[in-house]
């Protein structure tokens, strides 16, 4: 019971009943769940009797981790995973009864879409996205197709309902289940077979929900069956930090529970052990005006902090600078000695990139969570495929991608042989091309060929070598571009026009940004101002390559973590960047362009009112990520497509910067007045910041 308070010794001692404990951020909610499954094994449970349910994969293996530190060995057998695969095991143990083979397979994404595409007798990836959208929604909410038919509102949904009945089919056909079937099926499965049902019954012991105010209608229901009439459950959540409404969660299922388990114990905590004063008062500030299911308040006893850091930027690269100038002061000030303690946050995946390309330039190690990395874009390894072999040509890897990427007439067949021939006589794949003895295995065009490529390969070599400056770089590599046909490639390959003119920007952007790289510009990353030397391509490619490893190699480890809001959930790190708050990402867009939302003392629509309540949500899990300090930067131009236009600081910020809880009334009356003091704050703060900061 050590390091537990008293309201946590009471959700952890209680052991038979159902209970709710319902706290704000940090309060030490998932530190109960992890304490209750030792406590349950102390007294006695079989371990593989309790079931632990976390969001993500990543939380269950942490959850593991602190429970073995906690009571040892017996944390082994205590069965913790996320809902689906929760899914996948009483699949794999009971589908039989529903037709499914044990050994069914799981579709991803991509293999869903091309299904629907064949179902729906499209070839548009983009439509085919679209009703799995739908359909993904429907089956959250329990609806099977002909239900979903049943409630169409209009002829989009039904024939969306229509597609879904033959998309059902094949699912079947091919003995596989999508993401959402996962809880579907288990659910139909203990509704439909009383047998199944009362074993998994009699088998739980006790079943543990963290994150309980994300889950669905679906994910209710599955849970109510695998606990009973006994309710033998804790589940733990926090209705301000619901943010996954637009994949079905729903806030109803903290509303139901005191109504389905009338002998439910609510237990409600509140201190907050991970943040300063000064942080927990900027997201008090942040959810007050939304409406509460219960009330709650939070406190925090360590001490008042630094003040939360308002940093206005010219651009988005400008904000990049600051956001990693800011992370070298505070660890040349001592205030941080790990990359680890720092996080990156913001709105959508796409604004990693600037971040990354700053963290690169300075040589800072990071990783991506929550969504794919820049570098690890498929046209972006492409590129990279390409320069290590530049570098290296001895690497075969990037042999076997580049000489395929785009394809130039040489096969599989010709590949394989060349690679055999080359384990023979123990040669790289390169090194076997120009081999006397090679024409030996090969028809004379295959070996035309593949010499053909290799000369290209050396003569690329021989040019990356001796470019001088931006320029010349920026011409060698349109001119390369141009010579393997890449633009094509993507068009060729890419159904949609759309994402292949996006992954062609991200080709334009990356090749730009290698160009920069030989141009010797000034380079003013750590807050100094140094004119870094001119480099060759070749010299800037080594860099990549090395670069590119940093990532891979320290997953996890010492590194500096770049995130969506919504992945870090959950999370917390000493030092917290929460990027791009401006009105349009955070919150984001809420209505039309006739009628954005935006606007203070434009109409508000019950839907966007919706939307920013969940928006505001978002921005207070970011802020309650931060343990110690907590910059919000926003820019004054933002780019949006390909344009560049003014964008306005994020109404939260206004709203954060409040000394003092303000009252519930409705928001857009004080906006103004918070527009005009924001205004005069973020002034003075800039300046504090800008002189906390030094040059950059
Ligand atoms: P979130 O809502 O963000 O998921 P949470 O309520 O699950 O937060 P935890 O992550 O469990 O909170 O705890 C937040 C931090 O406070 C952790 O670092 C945890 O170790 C610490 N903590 C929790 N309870 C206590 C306690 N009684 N004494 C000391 N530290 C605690
Ligand atoms: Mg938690």
């Amino acid at each position: 019971m050590s390091g537990l308070n008293l309201a946590q010794q009471d959700a952890v001692n209680y052991l038979h009943g159902p209970c709710l404990v319902l706290a704000g951020a940090g309060s030490g909610k998932t530190r109960v769940i992890t304490h209750k499954v030792a406590r349950l094994i102390q007294t006695g449970m079989d371990a593989k009797r309790i079931l632990a349910i976390t969001f993500t994969n990543k939380a269950a293996a942490e959850m593991r981790e602190r429970a073995k530190s906690l009571i040892g060995r017996p944390a082994k057998d205590v069965v913790i995973c996320t809902f689906h695969a929760l899914g996948v095991r009483l699949l794999r143990q009971d589908g039989q009864v529903l037709g499914l083979k044990p050994q069914f397979s799981i579709l991803d994404a991509d293999d869903v879409t091309s299904i629907l595409k064949d179902a729906g007798g499209t070839t548009d990836a983009a439509t085919a996205r679209q009703w799995q959208w739908a359909i993904s929604l429907w089956k959250n909410m329990g609806l099977n197709a002909s239900q979903a038919l049943a409630q169409a509102k209009d002829d989009n949904e039904r024939v969306t309902a229509t597609i879904m009945a033959r998309y059902e089919e094949r699912l079947a056909a091919y003995q596989s289940v999508d993401f959402d079937d996962l809880i579907g099926l288990p659910l139909r499965l203990l509704q439909e077979h009383d047998e199944v049902r009362d074993k998994w019954q009699r088998q739980l012991g006790h079943v543990l929900v963290d994150e309980y105010q994300d889950t669905n209608a679906t994910q209710y229901e599955l849970l109510k069956l695998l606990v009973g009439a006994r309710g033998g459950f804790t589940a733990v959540g926090d209705d301000d930090q619901s943010i996954y409404g637009w994949r079905g969660a729903t806030l109803d299922n903290l509303r139901r529970l005191p109504q389905d388990y009338p002998q439910l114990k609510v237990i409600k905590l509140e201190q907050n052990y991970r943040s300063t004063s000064a942080i927990l008062r900027a997201a008090n500030n942040v959810i007050q005006p939304n409406p509460k299911l219960f009330p709650k308040t939070l406190f925090s006893e360590l001490g008042e902090g630094e003040p939360v850091r308002i940093v206005d930027c010219d651009n988005e690269e400008h904000e990049a600078e600051r956001a990693v100038a800011r992370m070298l002061s505070i660890r040349a000030s001592g205030g941080g000695k790990d990359w680890k303690d720092f996080a990156v946050l913001y709105r959508a995946n796409h604004q990693a990139r600037i971040f990354e390309q700053a963290l690169r330039k300075a040589q800072v190690p990071y990783k991506v969570s929550g969504g794919q990395s820049f570098f690890d874009r498929a046209e972006i390894r492409d590129l990279c495929a390409w320069l290590r072999l530049w570098v290296n040509e001895d690497d075969d890897p990037a042999f076997l991608r580049a000489v395929t990427t785009p394809k130039r007439g040489i096969g599989h067949q010709t590949l394989a042989s060349l690679g055999t021939f080359a384990n023979q006589y123990k040669l790289s794949l390169f090194g076997a091309l120009f081999s006397s003895s090679l024409g030996a295995v090969l028809s004379a065009r295959a070996l035309g060929s593949l010499q053909e490529f290799g000369r290209f390969v050396n003569d690329l070599q021989f040019r990356a070598r001796r470019t001088e400056g931006a320029e010349d770089a920026k011409a060698f590599l349109t001119d390369w571009l141009k010579d393997i046909g890449y633009e094509k490639h993507l068009y060729d390959s890419e159904e949609s026009e759309k994402l292949a003119a996006s992954r062609w920007t991200n080709v334009l952007e990356f090749c730009d940004w290698m160009a920069a790289r030989c141009g010797g510009q000034i380079d003013d990353t750590a807050g100094v101002q140094v004119a870094s030397e001119k480099k060759t391509l070749l010299e800037v490619a080594q860099t990549i390559a090395l670069l590119s490893t940093i990532s891979e190699r320290e997953k996890d480890q010492n590194v500096v973590t770049l995130s969506t809001l919504h992945a870090s959930k959950g999370l917390e790190w000493p030092h917290v960047m929460l990027v791009g708050c401006v009105e349009g990402m955070l919150p984001f867009k809420l209505g039309d362009d006739d009628n954005p939302g935006g606007k203070a003392d434009g109409p508000m629509s019950e839907g966007i009112l919706q939307r920013l309540q969940e928006e505001r949500r978002l921005m207070y899990v970011g802020i309650t990520r931060a343990q110690r300090s907590l910059a919000v930067s926003w820019t004054k131009r933002r780019k949006k497509g390909r344009e560049v236009v003014a964008a306005q600081p994020s109404r939260f910020i206004a709203e954060m910067a409040l000394e003092k809880a303000t009252t519930r009334e409705d928001p857009r009356e004080k906006l103004r007045a918070l527009r005009a003091e924001f205004a005069k704050k973020s002034a003075d703060s800039a300046a504090a910041a800008a002189a906390a900061q030094g040059p950059a």
